[in-house]
């Protein structure tokens, strides 16, 4: 039986959200040992409830904005809300679990040496000027509006990576995700696909913020969990940052048609007030990803829409039978 620092020993924090806990059955899936780290603040267990028989999983209640202590060769670094009400709840831990949780695990990676991913944002760039965002784009932040806790949070957290990087000689990898869907997100996290899917299988309103003209770029989860488990297995000096996201650009109205006419849904479209600084345009330019990492998404929006659909029509209906 090996032991570490012989065999691979990976920590995935924010391990028990969305794209964690797909994160986590991917490693599983791959024979690796696995620390699940969380606060359970947006995620649950029951995103990992699967895992945790398995030898190989551990599942650890922690908050990164607090210094731990383990042993481990591989950190993927997930932790922080990542949805606009839920970050903005309570604005100045969503900085705290970006900095300090940066902070926190980049000490960690300094002491074992352990590679370090960081998963940042197409939020760094802001509500962007320049169309679609390559990597050399420096950004347009509103460093004091309602989604800076985030957006500088992860800002800061990509600086202290640069920073380990270049003072300790860090391994690190730093991924900016584009928005990314599937199943497993919260019904009720308010993004745009999780809404639009409730309410359509709910026949209720479809609530269109803005006039719908804005775009977004929608990856599949599994795409997506895909290109970060390539970009954590690149040579050292592959540093990132790397966009990560599907190219395919759609304004938000097409997105609540293409919902209304999967779910098949008696729902009509309510517009409402765009939110404050709320990004006109998103789409990843992904040429860096397809050169060094050879990955680009394969689920088309109709197809990963419809395994969404599937997964909130069946945890909407147990929801209901249990009253
Ligand atoms: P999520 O809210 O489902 O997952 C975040 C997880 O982190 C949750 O399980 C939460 O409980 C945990 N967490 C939050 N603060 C913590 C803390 N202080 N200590 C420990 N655990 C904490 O969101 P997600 O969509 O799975 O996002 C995961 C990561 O990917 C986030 O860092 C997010 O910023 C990033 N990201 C996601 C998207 C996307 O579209 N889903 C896009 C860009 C970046
Ligand atoms: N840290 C941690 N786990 C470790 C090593 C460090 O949580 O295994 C924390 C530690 O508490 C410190 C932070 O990471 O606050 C940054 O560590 P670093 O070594 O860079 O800084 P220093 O300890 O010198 O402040
Ligand atoms: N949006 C919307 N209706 C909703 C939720 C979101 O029209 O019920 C819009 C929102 O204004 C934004 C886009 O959909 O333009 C994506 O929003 P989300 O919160 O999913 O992600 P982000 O703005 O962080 O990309």
């Amino acid at each position: 039986m090996l032991r570490f620092p012989d065999y691979v020993q990976v920590l995935v924090t924010g391990g028990a959200g969305f794209l964690g806990s797909h994160l986590c059955d991917r490693l599983i899936g791959d024979g690796v040992a696995v620390i699940c780290l969380d606060n359970f603040y947006t995620g649950t267990r029951r995103n990992v409830a699967h895992l945790l028989d398995n030898p190989m999983f551990e599942l650890v209640r922690h908050d990164v904005t607090f210094p731990i202590y383990l042993e481990v060769n591989q950190i993927y670094n997930l932790a922080c809300a990542a949805s606009p009400i839920h970050y903005q709840f309570d604005p100045v831990q969503t900085t705290k679990s970006s900095v300090h949780g940066a902070i926190n695990m980049l000490g960690l990676a300094k002491r074992t040496r352990a590679r370090i991913l960081q998963a940042s944002t197409s939020e760094v760039y802001g509500d962007p000027d320049l169309h679609p965002q390559p990597e050399s784009y420096w950004g347009r932040v509103n460093p004091i509006g309602p989604r800076a806790c985030y957006d500088e949070g992860k800002r800061c957290a990509e600086t202290l990576f640069f920073d380990y990087h270049r003072q300790h000689q860090l391994l690190i990898k730093v991924a900016r995700i584009f928005n990314t869907y599937g199943p497993r997100m919260h019904p009720n996290d308010g993004r745009v696909v999780s809404n639009f899917i409730r309410q359509a299988l709910g026949n209720e309103p479809i609530t269109l913020f803005g006039d719908g003209s804005q775009t977004r770029s929608f990856c599949y989860v599994t795409d997506l969990i895909e290109g970060l488990v390539r970009l954590m297995a690149t040579p050292d000096a592959v540093t990132g940052p790397v966009n990560l996201g599907n190219p395919g650009e759609f304004t938000v109205r097409e997105l609540a048609e293409k919902v209304i006419a999967l779910t098949g849904s008696r729902s009509r479209i309510e517009s409402l007030p765009l939110p404050p600084d709320d990004p006109k345009q998103r789409q990843p330019d992904i040429g860096l990803a397809r050169k060094t990492l050879g990955w680009e998404p394969k689920v088309a929006l109709d197809e990963g829409l419809r395994r969404t659909i599937e997964y909130f029509d069946r945890v909407l209906a147990a929801g209901r039978k249990s009253g």
